[in-house]
């Protein structure tokens, strides 16, 4: 990989701009066609809101980590690169703990009253079949697009359940998967994430759902793997700042120096996207785009342990939450003989609260632990956490959502090229929008639209 120098500006065929799964798929799709590439990453690493870490003799993914057996991409990546995948550790009692009251559970029904239950599960059935109404991809051709998009999830919600149980669960629900809080998101939002990724029920499960599995290598392998074959046409330390375009290509300006290229592939998320000035200026529609797709929020905490003390109790190391900081947490001691090891997240609006403060939050996540699997939660022989919401190259996570109104008018703008501009990334798949696989399936769209266009023109 190289390291980028305003001194040495370079001429290719097509740019990409963005070192993640989305980014370097495109890449590597474009010079096995023979076409000459650079990426241009504004980090000094690659693999984005993919990230591992070595701890205990181990890897630990400080983003995107779980893979599910409907994820085929990742799947045959992950084969490609020679990495292991193995089912994420599940076995004992869940703690939930929801609206004041907390309990244990067995099994894969949580321990809430009946009538919470049946509700949830009225609501979650209303809401996979209204994702079935969705065209693959455009929830902006649904034939109630307009009415979707003028609300937001917390309204849905209101309308069908009643009582605080089933309301504080869903919005759990909602803040644990996109990292928003459901007053913020579309509805049609919540249904384009949900019908690319085969329903609510599949998104959260982890036996025989989406986070079934793990890479005991870590995620980021992924785009190491990549990387390494595409050698120094990645450039590192090159955030881009200023696109230029002409009737004959691109002129691509940042840190990294001015880059000359043919088309260009911008794979980031779109509120990233819309920080680049470009010259001329991008249809308005794709502006009003960039400006209501925020960033969920996300703050990734893992400690490390001398003994598996939740299992040792009779616990899975799972636990939903609304109570506190942490939303989420699971075990996640990796195969092979690494450290106990336990994962919490904190989502939403906490992830913000939480964001900048790492001394207490490390304090408040450990005593949280503490809170459901004893004191010895407190003294982890390490700890580390990803405050992704402090990341200027991603400003979030684990990806975009859209504000009320957005899609429906504009979600076009996502995917369609702005002359030779080209848009990728997780948040722009038409499966798996916002997962690893999404975004490798956005990659190989790009990568395909730009040959197209060049075969056109030759
Ligand atoms: P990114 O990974 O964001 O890549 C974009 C790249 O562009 C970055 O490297 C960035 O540094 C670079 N960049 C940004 N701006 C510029 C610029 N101006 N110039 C140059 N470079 C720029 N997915 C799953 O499938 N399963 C999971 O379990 C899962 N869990 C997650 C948990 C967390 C905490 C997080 C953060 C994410 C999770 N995801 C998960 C989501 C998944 O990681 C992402 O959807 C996917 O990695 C996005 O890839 P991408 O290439 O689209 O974008």
């Amino acid at each position: 990989m190289g390291a980028g120098s305003a001194a040495s500006p370079r001429e290719v065929e097509v740019l990409v701009v963005g070192a993640g799964l989305a980014g370097l798929t495109a890449a590597r799709a474009l010079d096995r066609a023979g076409l000459s590439v650079a990426v241009l990453e504004a980090r000094d690493r690659v693999g984005g809101r993919t990230w591992s870490r070595r701890a205990g003799g181990a890897t630990f993914d400080l983003g995107g980590q779980y893979v599910g057996e409907k994820q085929t991409r990742v799947q045959a990546l992950a084969r490609e690169l020679g990495l292991s995948e193995v089912p994420t550790p599940h076995q004992g009692r869940t703690w939930i703990e929801l609206a004041g009251r907390r309990t244990s559970y067995g099994g894969a029904v949580p321990k809430l009253p009946i009538s919470t239950l049946l509700q949830v599960q009225l609501f979650i059935s209303r809401l996979d079949r209204a994702a079935r109404e969705i065209p693959p991809g455009e929830p902006w051709n649904a034939p109630a697009a307009a009415r979707l998009d003028a609300q937001t999830v917390e309204s849905w919600f209101r309308r069908f359940t009643f009582g605080h149980g089933a309301r504080a669960m869903l919005r759990l629900t909602n803040r644990m998967t996109f990292g928003a809080e459901a007053d913020e998101m579309s509805l049609l939002s919540l249904l384009q994430y949900t019908s690319s990724a085969r329903g609510l029920g599949y998104m959260t499960s982890i036996e025989g759902g989406s986070q079934q599995g793990y890479l005991v290598e870590g995620t980021q392998s992924l785009s190491l793997g990549i990387a390494e074959k595409l050698g120094d046409r990645v450039v590192l330390g090159a955030p881009v700042r200023r696109i230029a375009q002409d009737e004959s290509g691109v002129t691509l300006h940042g840190d990294g120096g001015s880059w000359r290229a043919r088309h260009a592939i911008v794979a980031i998320p779109p509120l990233l996207a819309g920080g680049i000035d470009y010259e001329p200026a991008l249809p308005p529609a794709r502006t009003a785009l960039t400006q209501r797709f925020p960033m969920g929020a996300v703050i990734k905490c893992i400690a490390l342990y001398e003994r598996p003390f939740w299992r040792e109790r009779g616990f899975s190391g799972e636990v939903i939450s609304d109570a506190g900081a942490v939303g989420y947490a699971l075990d996640s001691t990796k195969s092979g003989g690494g450290p106990p090891a336990l994962v919490g997240f904190i989502e939403g609006a906490a992830a913000r609260t939480w964001s900048g403060r790492p001394e207490e939050r490390r304090r408040t996540v450990l005593a949280e632990l503490a809170r459901f699997f004893g004191d010895e939660a407190r003294t982890p022989v390490e700890y580390f956490d990803q405050d992704w919401v402090a990341e200027p190259w991603t400003r979030g996570c684990s990806a975009g959502f859209a504000v009320p109104g957005t899609l429906s008018r504009y979600g076009p703008a996502l995917r369609a090229p702005c002359g030779r501009i080209h848009w990728a990334g997780s948040e722009t798949a038409r499966e798996w929008f916002g997962y690893m696989e999404g975004a490798i399936e956005s990659g190989e769209r790009a990568a395909t639209e730009v040959l197209e266009r060049c075969q056109a023109a030759d």
